[in-house]
């Protein structure tokens, strides 16, 4: 039975095998949606051949229009042991993916380590979060984990609030961010262009929000030089969102004015393609064919 403080939500909840008390309403067993090959990231961490997506269940942030909000807010996935989850990492590894992704894994950061320590898969090892994290639970990863992949999401109090319940967002997640660029260092990759160590941030435009956005990537740019962003324009209104404004896909004028500011600025990284704002690159979660 876990007393859990591994986010910055800190609820001292307790979590057992079977249920959670927390936010996050998780159990200490890990539940888990989806264990396949992706190659929908960015093509420094899918490659050709896809990063082994590890997709948990449940989310400490859980935003009102996350569009996986089956497996982020309503949980749903299987229940697996560390030694089944290293089975499958073993297995992801066989089919040939370039890396290993865990995704909003932070409520079970144990677990994980322990999978690891069981099977420690020979390609770079990604944690792909909502940059909602303690620096506790980042140090708990600190040798373990070669490439940060975090959101950078909001940036007024009001926004992380109505959002996401979180009006400590940015305070927390540029704090967290900091401490993923001390560990990893600048970027490195490899002869083939794929990440093996160092931190990626990545910011969704939101509507109507571009002034968010200047200022985020301008926090980046000041802040941590050299350390790429990945500028993502697919948001489109997902789980019923009520937030008044984010009820529609962000126009071809915001991404411009957002897109020209990163390239004032210089910061490396990279852009997102205009077709990917659809609901057909939402991955099938909890059926048979969802894990190896
Ligand atoms: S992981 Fe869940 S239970 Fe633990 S502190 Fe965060 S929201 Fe609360």
């Amino acid at each position: 039975m876990l007393t859990c403080t591994l986010c910055p939500r800190q609820c001292h909840a307790r979590r057992d095998d079977a249920a959670g008390q927390g936010f996050c309403r998780l159990p200490e067993t890990m539940l888990i949606a989806r264990i396949a090959p992706h190659l929908w990231e960015e093509p420094p961490i899918s490659g050709s051949r896809g990063t082994g997506a590890v997709f948990f269940s449940g989310c400490t942030l859980r935003c009102a229009y996350c569009q996986n909000a089956d497996i982020s807010h309503r949980n749903q996935g299987r229940p697996f042991t560390p030694a089944q989850l290293a089975d499958s990492l073993r297995r992801l590894v066989e089919q040939g993916v370039h890396s290993v992704s865990f995704i909003t894994a932070t409520p079970y950061v144990e677990g994980v380590v322990q999978a690891l320590a069981l099977y420690r898969p020979p390609v770079p090892l990604v944690w792909n979060t909502s940059g909602y994290e303690t620096i506790d639970t980042l140090r708990r990863l600190d040798g373990v984990i070669d490439v940060y992949l975090p959101d950078l999401k909001h940036y007024t109090p009001g926004m992380g609030r109505l959002c996401a319940q979180a009006a400590d967002y940015y305070d927390v997640a540029t704090a967290a961010i900091s401490e993923m660029a001390r560990q990893t260092g600048l970027p490195q990759y490899d002869e083939n262009g794929l990440m093996t160590r160092g931190t990626l941030i990545r910011h969704l435009i939101l509507p109507g929000l571009t002034g968010e956005s200047i200022a985020l990537l301008n926090w980046v740019h000041d802040t941590l030089p050299g350390v790429p962003v990945s500028l993502m324009r697919q948001y489109i209104p997902c789980n019923n969102v009520a937030i008044p404004g984010l009820d529609r896909p962000i126009t071809p004028r915001e991404y411009k004015r957002v897109r020209q500011h990163m390239l004032m600025l210089n910061l490396p990284g990279f852009v997102q393609e205009k077709a990917s704002a659809s609901t057909d690159f939402v991955p099938v979660f909890g059926q048979d064919e969802s894990y190896v």
